[in-house]
């Protein structure tokens, strides 16, 4: 080797590699957004730092190892807390982790949770992948929460809701729940991606945790997985422990992202509303449509409730076609749109359009008699266009 690849200091190339251009000297000002720091390994200066650092970590918030999270993930959980009006927040790869962590971290073999009819239809799923294989009871209650008090058993640990409910938006009174869930010894989580804590904000409304999938509207741009689960200070100790334990954490990439979408949410929401009105008012009138689904529109059962503890709504709207109208019929109108997308998930810029079963989403309600029910996630594009698209489905609808 010859002396070229030796600095002054004596140390080889491949050592200088290695350490080389950690921290650029430079002057001037900081960038708008949260820097992206991604790391496994986190460097102390002694044993005795990274000894008290490990040994405060439980409780305090501090950068031990990646998995323990990163200033980029701290930041947007952070941001999420203030959303939710949490103490605390934990990130997880998808909405549905988040769900079966919160299941996960509050419930124990042999004791029993209390579901609503109304939520996301793989949360229901995981009564039998999960709840029934490991010994924990879970009944369903009606989705607007009538009846409830007689369904608690003296293991009742949980009450999960989700309000607006999932494809048709039921609402129930969630003080009233938190109250009776608490009398009884039990906390009270909601699934609040609807409202992704700008429209509704559970932790206020008396529930113990909120969880939100945020791929949906705080990404907002159909490009991200994640799930997030805030709490109170009281009920915060065994999400952690349990994250921590089972190593739960998410790319800072990804938080990064969602830091960055969460910067338009409340603007976004604001949009999707008023287009999603427009699109539930012209709907209203299709001879072809038999009810349309969203808890803004006066006749919707949960419109009160809506009023009191929602600040606005989103860009979902569902509808139910006439009874007779068969099957092929309504691929015919999915199919025939173009501005709508034909996808699973919602909560991004642009306009989704999927077709909801709700004999299989609902086991309390009965929809064997009904009609099929279509949903729509109403984006950004200008509602006269998405009108225009929606008329062709219609038109195809009832060209069989
Ligand atoms: C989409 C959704 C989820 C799951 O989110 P993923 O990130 O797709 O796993 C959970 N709850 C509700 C209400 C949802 O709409």
């Amino acid at each position: 080797m010859s002396d070229s690849s030796k600095d002054p200091a004596g140390q080889a190339l491949d050592t200088r590699l290695a350490h080389t251009g950690k921290a650029p000297a430079y002057f001037g000002g900081s960038p708008v957004n949260t820097p992206l720091v991604r790391a496994s390994t986190v460097l102390f200066d002694s044993v005795a730092a990274m000894r008290e650092t490990r040994a405060r970590r439980g409780e305090e918030r501090a950068f031990s190892y990646g998995a323990r999270g990163t200033p980029t993930t701290f930041a947007l959980e952070d941001a999420v807390s203030e959303l939710e009006g949490a103490h605390r927040t934990r990130l997880f790869p998808t909405g549905l982790a988040a769900i079966g962590m919160v299941l996960l971290s509050y419930l124990k073999p042999g004791d029993h949770v209390l579901m609503s009819d109304s939520v996301y239809e793989p949360a229901r799923n995981l009564v039998h992948s999960f709840l029934d294989p490991y010994g924990i009871r879970c009944t369903f209650f009606a989705a607007d929460g009538s009846g409830i008090e007689e369904l608690f058993e003296p293991n009742t640990r949980l009450v999960y809701a989700e309000c607006p409910g999932s494809l048709v938006y039921e609402m129930c009174d969630l003080p009233k729940l938190a109250e009776l869930a608490h009398s009884r010894g039990a906390l009270v989580a909601a699934d609040n991606t609807w409202g992704s804590g700008v429209q509704y904000r559970p932790l206020a409304l008396g529930a113990d945790i909120s969880l939100m999938a945020a791929t949906k509207y705080l990404s907002g741009h159909s490009d991200v997985m994640m799930g997030t689960v805030a709490t109170t200070r009281e009920a915060w100790q065994p999400l952690n422990e349990r994250c921590d334990a089972f190593g739960m954490t998410v790319s800072p990439d990804d938080a990064w992202l969602v830091l960055r979408g969460m910067r338009t949410l409340s603007a976004r929401l604001q949009m999707h509303e008023r287009h999603a009105m427009e699109v539930a008012h012209w709907l209203e009138a299709r001879p072809e449509v038999a009810a349309v689904f969203c808890p803004a529109l006066p006749q919707h059962p949960g419109h009160e409730l809506w009023k009191r503890d929602c600040r606005g709504t989103n860009g979902l709207v569902s509808f139910e076609l006439q009874p007779g109208i068969e099957n092929a019929a309504v691929e015919r109108f999915v199919d025939a749109l173009s501005l709508f997308g034909r996808g699973a998930s919602w909560g991004g810029y642009e306009s989704l359009v999927a077709w909801a079963n709700m004999r299989a989403a609902r086991s309390v309600t009965d929809w064997s008699q009904r009609g099929a029910v279509v949903r729509l996630h109403v984006g950004l594009e200008a509602p006269s266009d998405l009108l225009r698209d929606l008329d062709c489905g219609f038109a195809a609808l009832g060209a069989g």
